[in-house]
């Protein structure tokens, strides 16, 4: 013993020197087990490790890693031991916490990913041999990302805390609910009998969720979207259980939300193809095959290019040149259709650029998701994008188009991202005009510099005479509120002539030119010039 050990146990030198044995002044409990260690380092050659818990004068217990090692006389015969202790006690505890953050999550203190797959492949063990049933819930929040772009992260997170707290008191002692991340989580249902247990489970939890949340003085709402995987009729893997629990998560969410969908095997086909298709936007987005096409907007007049309208093709390694109703709305209101949208805004400001180096000056439209447009800060970031790809200030050619469905879903917060946008001076037109039955109180909200008139009332005003009606009076419409008009979906003849007798001004069309790619644009302006000299 030496005088570190004498301080930390407050056993004296003294107590030491007079007992005979170290037995004598350590706890029983400890002599005894240092006795048997003790008998083990004698019968082996090599050092013996083991470990003690002693009480040491700091009132905590200690945890001591001890070395021993028997020595020898020169005939061989053994002499006694020796052997060195180190005190373990905050390594161990750096370990345990460690082990923590390994396996749970730091904001709301339930299992991660990592320990949920232990939880599940024990459940799943557990409910293969009681015959029982266990339902994987993959469940997603409705409408969390608002949350944390209108009012911080600081209340996102507080939210979440709220969620699982809900959450764990819905479900049973057995259960287990995990986070995965963001707003996702997991949840094991066990030991239940029949499925309407699990039923009722699911619409508590549904409940709870949805319940305001109030967080520093504001009332939150939110749901959830839960996709349930049930052993035994999904007699799976854990990995499969939780991918179908996943997949039926985004039928639930497509159904509208705040509800929850059974795994069934023949929707299954139908999920995955969708789950697919948005992984692989993500991918064609990195990959580089989205392209933008160019379709021209002439004056009627004089048949003059005024502009092009921006569309999105996507070049699919398989199955060729995809149109946005192909693949646009399957990533309506996500994260990666503003990814998308952003990715649209450069290029075309990037092509504007190009244009003008070459001498081309036109007004360049590009179409914007609510969703986008709404995203935070959208205006200020539209034109330090312009300012970064196009110097010499591009806005006053930038065109943005904006759905007329789509402004009316929130007519005070468009039309105050119109007005941001309009003091750069980029301009604004109202997509699909009349399908949205806007009324005139709404369309003097939004400042817009022009009307888009929906292809479908072009294509039929020839012979349906309410369509030929509602054309003539957008056109009013228009000219009352000195807004410009272009006429959309323009393929024959017949249909200019009737629109130029109307009073339209300005035509986009397959009968004029359709989408085509941006190198092909300088060519066909070319030849536009030919023809009309
Ligand atoms: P939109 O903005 O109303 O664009 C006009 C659509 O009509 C284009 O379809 C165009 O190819 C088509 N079109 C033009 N002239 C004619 C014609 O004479 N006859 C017929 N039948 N169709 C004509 P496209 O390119 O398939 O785009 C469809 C819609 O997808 C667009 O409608 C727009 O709402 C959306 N979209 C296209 N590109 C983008 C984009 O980059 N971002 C977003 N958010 N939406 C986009
Ligand atoms: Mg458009
Ligand atoms: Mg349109």
């Amino acid at each position: 013993m030496n005088s570190v050990f004498c301080n930390a146990t407050g056993i004296s030198e003294a107590q030491f020197l007079e007992a005979k044995h170290y037995s004598d002044v350590l706890p029983a409990s400890v002599a005894d087990s240092c006795k048997k260690s003790d008998q083990a380092c004698l019968l082996q050659e090599v050092p013996h490790l083991s470990t003690e818990w002693l009480f040491f004068v700091d009132g905590r217990e200690h945890l001591l890693e001890i070395t021993k090692v028997r020595l020898l006389n020169k005939d061989g015969s053994i002499r006694g031991l020796i052997g060195i202790a180190t005190d373990i006690t905050e390594r161990k505890e750096h370990e345990k916490q460690l082990q923590h953050i390994a396996h749970y999550d730091a904001l709301t203190g339930v299992p991660n990913r990592v320990l949920l797959a232990d939880r599940l492949s024990q459940a799943l063990a557990r409910a293969k041999r009681d015959q029982g049933l266990m339902a994987v819930c993959y469940l997603d929040l409705d409408g969390f990302k608002p949350v944390n772009d209108n009012f911080g992260h600081e209340v996102g997170d507080k939210v979440l805390v709220e969620i699982t707290r809900r959450i764990k008191e819905v479900i049973r002692e057995d259960d287990t609910v995990a986070r995965l991340g963001g707003d996702e989580f997991v949840v094991l249902l066990v030991g239940m009998q029949a499925p309407e247990e699990c039923a009722g489970s699911l619409t508590r939890l549904l409940e709870a969720i949805n319940q305001p949340i109030e967080v520093m003085g504001r009332l939150i709402n939110v749901s959830a979207s839960i996709g349930v995987a049930l052993y035994p009729e999904d007699d799976h893997d854990p990995d499969t259980l939780l991918r179908h629990a996943d997949q039926a998560m985004y039928v639930a969410k497509q159904s509208g939300k705040n509800r929850y969908h059974l795994f069934d095997a023949t929707n299954d086909q139908l999920a995955r193809t969708h789950h697919e298709l948005v992984q692989q936007i993500g991918h064609a987005l990195v990959q580089g095959e989205f392209e933008l096409y160019y379709q021209p907007k002439v004056q009627m007049q004089t048949h003059r290019m005024v502009g092009v309208e921006a569309l999105i093709r996507w070049h699919h390694p398989q199955r060729g040149l995809l149109l946005p109703s192909q693949f646009l709305d399957v990533i309506s209101g996500t994260e990666l259709e503003v990814a998308l949208g952003e990715w649209v805004i450069a290029s075309a400001i990037d092509q504007l650029r190009v244009w003008r180096e070459q001498g081309l000056f036109i007004e360049v439209s590009i179409n914007v998701s609510a969703y986008h447009l709404q995203t935070p800060n959208f205006a200020n970031r539209l034109k330090a994008q312009s300012d970064m790809c196009c110097p010499g200030n591009c806005y006053g050619t930038l065109q943005v188009e904006v759905l007329e469905t789509a402004a009316l879903e929130d007519v005070e917060g468009v039309g105050n991202i119109i007005r941001e946008c309009k003091a750069f001076g980029m301009s604004f037109a109202l997509d699909d005009f009349g399908t949205g039955y806007s009324s005139l109180s709404y369309l003097s909200k939004f400042d817009v510099d022009v009307l888009k008139i929906d292809q479908s009332f072009v294509r039929d005003m020839l012979f349906d005479k309410g369509d030929h009606a509602i054309v003539q009076g957008i056109i009013s419409l228009a000219k009352a509120f000195d807004m410009g008009i272009v006429a959309e979906g323009v393929e024959t003849d017949e249909q200019y002539q009737a629109l130029l007798e109307m009073g339209c001004e300005v035509v986009q069309g397959f009968g004029v030119a359709e989408p085509m790619p941006a190198a092909s644009l300088v060519e066909w302006a070319a030849k536009q010039k030919g023809a009309s000299v």
